[in-house]
């Protein structure tokens, strides 16, 4: 039984995983290299916008069920909201088409059937060949396995693997592709409600966690970066942090909760993800109009998808790179535009923020997917968390904190 954890890193998985062994009882040490926690799922106050906003949008599902035992654990569930059913709104910036897609909530897909649920322009028969990626076989793309063209492509099957796998999907690994419609379309509308952190990722994911854990005992070190592993025989044996180094009692453990980049420098020979992709966020300081879904789909354009928070309206562009490079007043004008034609909004430009987060995730192609290692490691006292390595997920909160709870039980049974 292992003496005292120590988390490095404090993302979700991290997180989730000190939440997890403090529950059973471990003392627990979290070190955060920067002055803030949530890593790439976090808030903070913007000068250019005047108010919190969060690095960038995130979508749960009521399927999620990792995410949200984890969210119920820090007591912040009320934290998280979306319309009591399964329902998604979309508006297609190039016909100007609107409808929304509502899944049933049994497993039987009744929606498939009724023309007013379903993909406008689709008939059942177009739903058969999606069956194919369940049984995909093992290093295949998703282009491989199913034609990426067509409206039910376009419709639903192109959003929903590019919010899920952030890549664009003819290239996604079709394993994940699976995962995520196993976990999602195939158990039911009941698994489908969309989730927001209307409060904030902050308020409601990183928070919350972080007071549970002080009050409880656990320490957090901020601004602590671990800067080499030192090993001894089969364990580890001292974390070193620059200007200080910790010895690892026999009992001890270590969940190793980095990004794939920083895990590689730390463990010598590891294999990990070495592709990333981007996601673009803008934010624009603004009332929604009041009656703006939650979230909206938005086809034939940038845009992706509009989140309504109050006072604002935010957008994703997943699988972004391409936006990278360009001026941000020339996207955020750009972005702003397509917001306001599908919205109805004022032209002028509202005060705006751009976030870019270049390595947001790991390319999800067959072959980084491969390169994810799983959580055990050769040393008995030191295991792997983190939303890149082998959770059979895409990089999601739900891959995270299944990881971290995951790392967690290694650690509470190491031997
Ligand atoms: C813009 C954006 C939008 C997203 N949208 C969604 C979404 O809609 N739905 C969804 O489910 N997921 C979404 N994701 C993915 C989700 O944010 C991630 O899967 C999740 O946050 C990853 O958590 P993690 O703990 O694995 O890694 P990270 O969040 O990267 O945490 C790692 C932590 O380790 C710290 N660290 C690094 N090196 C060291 C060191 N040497 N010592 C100590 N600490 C160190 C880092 O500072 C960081 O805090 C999105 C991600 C981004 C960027």
């Amino acid at each position: 039984m292992s003496e005292t954890a120590h988390i490095i890193g404090a993302g979700l998985a991290g997180l989730s995983a000190a939440v997890r062994l403090l529950s059973v009882g471990r003392q627990v040490v979290v070190h955060e290299a920067t002055a803030f926690a949530g890593g790439r799922c976090r808030s903070y106050h913007d000068a250019a916008v005047g108010m919190t906003i969060d690095n960038g949008n995130h979508l749960l599902l009521s399927g999620n069920h990792a995410a949200l035992d984890y969210v119920r654990s820090i007591g912040a569930e009320h934290r998280l909201v979306g319309p009591p059913a399964a329902e998604f709104a979309f508006a297609d910036l190039a016909s100007g088409k609107r409808w929304t897609l509502r899944f049933n909530d049994g497993r039987i897909p009744l929606w498939v059937f009724d023309p007013r649920r379903r993909v406008p322009g689709t008939g059942v028969l177009d739903y058969v060949p999606l069956a194919r990626l369940l049984w995909a076989p093992a290093g295949k793309s998703v282009g491989e396995v199913i034609r990426c063209e067509g409206l039910l492509y376009q419709r639903l099957v192109e959003p929903l693997l590019l919010a899920a796998l952030n890549i664009d999907p003819p290239q996604g690994a079709a394993r994940l592709a699976s995962a995520v419609i196993r976990e999602t379309l195939v158990l039911g509308g009941r698994a489908c409600r969309p989730l927001i952190a209307r409060e904030g990722l902050g308020a409601t994911l990183v928070e919350p966690a972080l007071a549970l854990l002080r009050q409880r005992g656990a320490k957090v070190v901020m601004e602590h970066q671990l800067r080499a592993i030192r090993f001894a025989g089969g364990t580890a044996a001292a974390l070193d942090f620059g200007n200080e180094t910790v010895t690892l009692g026999a009992d001890d453990g270590v969940v190793l909760a980095v990004p794939p980049y920083a895990a590689a420098t730390l463990v010598n020979g590891l294999d990990a993800p070495t592709e990333f992709r981007a996601i673009v966020n803008a934010h624009f300081r603004i009332d929604p109009p009041p009656d703006a879904p939650l979230i909206l789909g938005v086809l034939g354009g940038t845009v992706q998808w509009i989140f309504a928070f109050p006072g604002r309206l935010s957008v994703t562009i997943s699988a972004g790179d391409r936006l990278i490079d360009t001026p941000r007043e020339q996207l955020a004008a750009a972005i702003w535009s397509e917001v306001a034609r599908v919205t109805g909004m004022p032209a002028a430009l509202p005060p705006w923020q751009i976030v870019r987060e270049r390595r947001a995730t790991f390319a999800a192609t067959p072959a980084q997917d491969a390169k994810r290692p799983p959580a055990r490691t050769a040393w008995r006292n030191l295991v792997l968390a983190g939303d890149w390595t082998d959770t059979g997920l895409p990089a999601t909160i739900e891959g995270a904190t299944r990881s971290g709870n995951y790392a967690a039980d290694l650690i509470a049974k190491q031997p």
